[in-house]
């Protein structure tokens, strides 16, 4: 891992322009296990019920058990020396900006400052049918009796600004990842595996244009061939020690 660690510092040093792409394997250290491994919330939710507008319309009560679930474990979680480091990277001028496939909001919670969400997050919740802006904190405090939340003003269902599955990624975010992508000469990615786009697009697009990909990956993913280094280590490990590398 060392030698990972000051080879991918020494690549970092001389890049003008670091981008950052997030997954899930960041926030793990933060008490939310992946959604996908045992004790996720995939375990305790078949995600076809609970997280597609489908569900939404059919079941919003069901989908509403589910946030509720989602919302007790976020609301429990801190950002980690992980997303210190890249809030610590961004403020000293090194790094670009975060793209995360997280919606739990820890990299704003850690002082990142330009973020993009490619699944939305959990810090909007708006009416379906009147549009309507709602509380989040309200949403963290709705009781087992109190979902489906509904709109006080029309009586529709309230849903978090999250995308579900079979929903598009928001334009805004496709448009701002893209930009990012293109003036990016590195790109460092963190506990993601690669296997969902279009995020996982954006290393390639890098790597396309002579761009550095580093990838913090405890696992072996999709990445491996792609990566200038792969540094095999826990994010909340490898990241706090790259970032002290590049700003020594
Ligand atoms: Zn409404």
């Amino acid at each position: 891992m060392e030698t990972a660690l000051h080879t991918a510092a020494g690549l970092l040093r001389r890049s003008r322009t670091i981008l950052a792409l997030t997954g899930a394997g960041i926030s793990v250290a933060s008490g939310i296990p992946d959604f996908r491994s045992p004790g996720g919330l995939w375990e305790r939710h078949d995600p076809m019920e609970v997280a597609t507008a489908e569900a939404l319309a059919r079941n919003p009560g069901r989908v509403w058990a589910f946030l509720r679930d989602t919302l007790a474990v976020l609301g429990r979680a801190r950002p980690n020396a992980a997303h210190a480091a890249l809030a610590r990277l961004e403020a000293a001028g090194r790094l670009s900006a975060v793209v995360t496939q997280n919606i739990d909001g820890l990299h704003q919670a850690a002082g990142s400052r330009n973020v993009v969400e490619f699944h939305g997050g959990l810090r909007r919740f708006f009416c379906m049918g009147c549009g309507r802006d709602h509380d989040p904190a309200a949403a963290a405090r709705l009781g087992p009796d109190e979902i489906p939340w509904r709109c006080e003003d029309c009586g529709a269902v309230v849903r978090p600004d999250i995308v579900f599955f079979g929903e598009p990624i928001p334009l805004d975010a496709l448009r701002k990842s893209g930009q990012l992508a293109l003036a990016a000469d590195c790109i460092v990615v963190a506990g993601t595996s690669g296997e969902v786009a279009p995020a996982s697009l954006l290393p390639r697009e890098v790597k396309a244009r002579g761009g550095i990909v580093v990838e913090i990956n405890p696992m072996e993913s999709a990445y491996k061939g792609l990566a200038d280094v792969s540094i095999a280590a826990a994010a909340e490990i490898a990241l706090p020690a790259l970032a002290d590398l590049v700003l020594s």
